[in-house]
C-alpha cells in the first residue's frame, strides 16, 4: 500500500492512503537515516510504501522526496530535522499588534525557503486590531517591501473577514506549510476557510509558550476545496541553516540581483568601496529591515563557523 504522512510523533507515524483511509505505522527493522546528523528519517509530507491490515502497519519504504525543509535547532545546530517534505509553498502567518511578528522571524523563514527553492508568502492577520497610525504605516511597508521581491503578501482579519477569500485561493489545490508564532491566528484563519477541519484555537493568555511548544507536532490537514496544509504548532523559530557567510547574499533576491555591479567580486555587502548593494540602500531601493536581517544573519552564520 502507498499513503503519505499527515502526523509523525517519531515513534509512530499516521499515513493516509489515497482513498482517505488512515493508518498508525511504525517504521520496519532499522532505517537507515541517509545524512547521520538527521534526526527524524521520516516526515509529514512523506510518501510511503507500507504493509497494513486493520488501521496499523509498517513503512518499509519512503519514496524520493521531491523536496523538504529542514529546521536546525537553534541550541544543537548540528543537527537537523526534516519539518516537512513534498511541499508546494510556505505561508508565513504573522501580525503587527497582539503579538507583533518581527521582521527578523520573518526573513529567516524566507531564507530557509529560499535556500530550499520554495516559494513563500506572508500573510498579516489581526488587520482589525490596527488603530495607530504608526503600526499602519509598518504593515504598508512589510508588504510594500516583501512584493517587491516577488513573495505574495495581503492582510487579513478573521473578525472582519477580510481577505480570507485571498487565503483561500492561495491555499487552493497546493500543499502549503504553515509557520507562524502562538497567537498571530493561525488557527482561527483555517478555521474560516475550512470550518469541518475545527481546530483549537488558543487564547493567548494562554499561551505560556514552553508547555504548548512541547507537546505538539507538525500535522498535515486535508483542505476542502483542494490542497492541503502542514500545521508547525511546535515550531517556534527556524535556526540558520548550514549556508556560507559569503553566500548569504545568493538568498536575498534584492540582493543576489544587483551583486554583480559589485566593485569587487568577493563583495560582502557591508562596508566595501563601489557595493551596488549598499547604493540600493541609501536609495531607498532595499528596504532597511531586510538589510538589517542580512547583517543580523552574517553575523550569527560567522559566529558559527567559529566553532
Ligand atoms: P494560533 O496560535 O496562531 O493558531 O492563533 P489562534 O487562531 O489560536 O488565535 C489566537 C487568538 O487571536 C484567539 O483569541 C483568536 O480569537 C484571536 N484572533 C485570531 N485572528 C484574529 C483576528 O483577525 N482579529 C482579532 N481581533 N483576533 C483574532
Ligand atoms: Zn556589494
Amino acid at each position: 500500500m502507498t499513503g503519505t504522512v499527515i502526523q509523525s510523533t517519531g515513534s509512530f507515524y499516521e499515513v493516509q492512503t489515497p482513498s482517505g483511509e488512515i493508518y498508525i505505522c511504525r517504521i520496519k527493522g532499522k532505517f537507515r537515516l541517509e545524512d547521520k546528523k538527521q534526526t527524524n528519517p521520516i516526515a509529514v509530507g512523506d510518501f510511503v510504501d507500507f504493509d497494513g491490515a486493520e488501521g496499523e502497519g509498517n513503512i518499509h519504504t519512503i519514496q524520493k522526496r521531491r523536496n523538504y525543509i529542514i529546521r536546525s535547532a537553534p541550541n544543537k545546530k548540528e543537527y537537523k530535522h526534516i519539518i516537512a517534505s513534498n511541499i508546494d509553498q510556505c505561508v508565513i502567518i504573522a501580525s503587527i499588534a497582539q503579538p507583533r511578528t518581527s521582521h527578523g522571524f520573518i526573513d529567516r523563514i524566507l531564507l530557509t525557503a529560499y535556500v530550499y527553492d520554495i516559494p513563500a508568502a506572508v500573510v498579516f492577520n489581526k488587520h482589525d486590531l490596527i488603530h495607530k497610525e504608526k503600526e499602519d504605516q509598518l504593515l504598508k511597508e512589510l508588504m510594500f517591501t516583501y512584493n517587491t521581491i516577488d513573495i505574495t503578501s495581503f492582510s487579513t482579519s478573521v473578525t472582519k473577514n477580510e481577505n480570507t477569500d485571498r487565503l483561500k485561493s492561495l491555499l487552493q489545490n497546493k500543499i502549503s506549510l504553515i509557520c507562524g508564532h502562538s497567537g498571530v491566528g493561525k488557527s482561527s484563519l483555517v478555521n474560516c476557510i475550512a470550518p469541518d477541519l475545527n481546530l483549537k484555537v488558543g487564547e493567548i493568555s494562554k499561551y505560556t509558550e514552553k508547555g504548548l511548544h512541547t507537546t505538539t507536532f507538525a500535522h498535515m490537514y486535508a483542505l476542502p476545496f483542494g490542497g492541503s496544509i502542514i500545521d508547525t504548532p511546535g515550531i517556534k523559530e527556524f535556526g540558520l541553516l548550514d549556508v556560507e557567510p559569503q553566500e548569504l547574499g545568493h538568498y536575498f533576491p534584492e540582493i543576489r540581483s544587483r551583486m554583480h555591479n559589485c566593485k569587487f567580486n568577493d563583495c560582502l555587502h557591508i562596508n566595501e568601496t563601489g557595493c551596488a548593494v549598499l547604493d540600493a540602500l541609501e536609495n531607498g531601493e532595499i528596504a532597511p529591515s531586510r538589510y538589517t536581517s542580512y547583517l543580523t544573519f552574517y553575523a550569527e552564520l560567522k559566529a558559527n563557523k567559529k566553532y
